[in-house]
């Protein structure tokens, strides 16, 4: 059997895991926490916040974990669909899209759920340590340098590998590592976005009934301290909703409880107000800065070693209020599964697979960046063509708030089920020209309908 070291047991980790295991590999997880514990976890900083699994996420975690839905809603999961998730954009309450599925959960209680199946079986075992380096020989790795967290936490041992997957999170010291030897380093896109964001929970009652989510989206091209926050808000287990505001530069939000209710309440989405009028906060606001999304373009390497592949955020971090995170990384496991499933040589360079990942990377950070570039203090780089993508994403988003078909074409795309090429055929473009014509028609009292207030219902 080979034997393939997982660096990172977070879900990029877990989602490679299985999906090595699918392929009768051995797999050895290395994590310095060793995976002993449930709930929170301090190699992931960001689990506190709230997460959004994307329906292509969840049909992905699904082929990994089947019944994985089905459990979390067994422990208080909530699944929303059509009407329930309510999506608003700049405070106007878009048209809902029939059998659109979004479940509402905490990111430690799914993360709970996938590595409790996922170290149920024989064939993988954890390390408890911090993986510092790679040995690589003969052109392919054959082990992975490995600092253990007890008893002695300076002895480094080298823990043999037939292939290592980095799933070490955005934080990944494997270009270091390589470079060291004399290998290459992919290039590296950066687009500083200066992002905030503060998550708090409330006690769930009978405040918001036929509400599972809401989601505020902001106006494009307001300054960042102009801007209204965006938001979003789940029902969650535990009869908890999680909010999060997230607010970029100067705007960033705070922890204080204070101003999280008062920027709940100042939120033109009506679901957000109620929460903040009429549930208890539990707990204390947590907040989480991210300066820049990240891309890491390991296909345009031409010499790698054998036996090399990197997952999850270690490949692309994204603005994560387009919440693509998750599902990127169990995109990655199906990619990797589609690599080997081809008899590809273990221990040979996997081009094929940086390739195979390169079609999902680039189609979110499209989605996130074109939509983060419309904000002033975010300053390029700006793609080709930006000048017409960014009008052709405002017509979009205000045809998408009356007219069924473009949003559920556009919520295709955001939940990853489709590629942003989708968005650019004659038929799509038939469709927004025929809701712009309608809303037209009906005149500015459509615009102040969508936007009565829920509040007080
Ligand atoms: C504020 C915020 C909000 C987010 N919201 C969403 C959302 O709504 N939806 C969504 O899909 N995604 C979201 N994301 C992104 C999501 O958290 C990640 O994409 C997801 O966790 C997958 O990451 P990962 O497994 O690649 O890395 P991580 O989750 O970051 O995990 C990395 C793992 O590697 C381990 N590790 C680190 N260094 C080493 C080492 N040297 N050796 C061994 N192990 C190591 C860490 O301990 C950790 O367990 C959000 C991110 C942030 C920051």
């Amino acid at each position: 059997m080979q034997h393939v070291v997982v660096l990172g047991g977070s879900i990029a980790g877990l989602a490679a895991t299985r999906a090595l295991r699918g392929q009768g590999m051995k797999v050895t997880i290395v994590e310095p926490d060793g995976l002993a514990t449930t709930g929170p976890r301090g190699g992931v900083p960001q689990g506190g916040q709230l997460h959004a699994l994307l329906d292509m996420g969840r049909t992905q975690a699904e082929r990994w974990f089947p019944g994985l839905s089905k459990d979390l809603v067994a422990d208080g999961a909530v699944l929303g669909s059509g009407s329930e998730i309510q999506l608003f954009e700049n405070g106007t309450r878009k048209v809902s899209v029939p059998g659109n599925e979004l479940i509402g959960v905490s990111r430690t209680l799914l993360e709970d759920h996938i590595r409790r199946r996922t170290l149920l079986d024989d064939g993988t075992s954890v390390i408890a340590g911090r993986a510092c380096g790679l040995d690589i020989r003969g052109g392919r790795v054959t082990g992975v340098r490995v600092r253990a967290a007890d008893p002695d936490p300076d002895a480094v041992t080298v823990v043999p590998a037939d292939a290592v997957v980095d799933a070490t999170g955005r934080s990944s010291r494997l270009t270091s590592w390589l470079a060291a030897q004399g290998w290459p380093q992919p290039p590296v896109d950066r687009m500083r976005i200066d992002l905030g964001y503060a998550t708090a929970r409330f006690r769930r009652g009978g405040e918001l009934p036929g509400v599972s989510v809401a989601h505020q989206l902001p106006p494009a091209g307001a300054s960042a301290a102009e801007q209204p926050d965006t938001g979003a808000m789940a029902a969650v287990e535990g009869g908890q909703w999680m909010a999060v505001i997230v607010a970029y530069a100067e705007n960033r939000p705070s922890r204080d409880p204070a101003e999280f209710l008062r920027r709940m309440r100042e939120m033109e989405a009506g679901p957000f107000g109620v929460v903040a009028d009429r549930c208890t906060m539990i707990g204390e606001v947590e907040t989480y800065g991210m300066a820049h999304s990240l891309r890491r373009n390991w296909w345009a390497v031409d010499r790698l070693p054998g036996g090399l592949f990197v997952a999850g955020d270690a490949v692309a971090s994204f603005n994560p209020v387009y919440g693509q995170g998750m599902t990127s990384a169990f995109l990655h496991a199906s990619c990797l599964a589609a690599y080997l499933r081809k008899g590809a040589d273990l221990h040979a360079p996997a081009h094929a697979y940086f390739r195979h990942i390169r079609v999902v990377v680039d189609a979110a950070w499209e989605v996130s960046t074109l939509s983060d570039l419309a904000q002033p203090h975010v300053t390029g780089p700006y793609p080709r063509g930006y000048r017409l993508a960014r009008k052709m994403a405002d017509w979009m988003g205000r045809a998408s708030t009356t007219d069924a078909w473009v949003n559920g074409r556009f919520l295709d795309v955001v939940n990853m089920r489709r590629r942003p090429a989708d968005l650019r055929t004659p038929e799509f473009w038939w469709h927004v020209a025929r809701a712009m014509r309608a809303q037209r028609a009906q005149g500015p009292q459509l615009v102040r309908r969508q936007r009565q207030p829920l509040r007080g219902r």
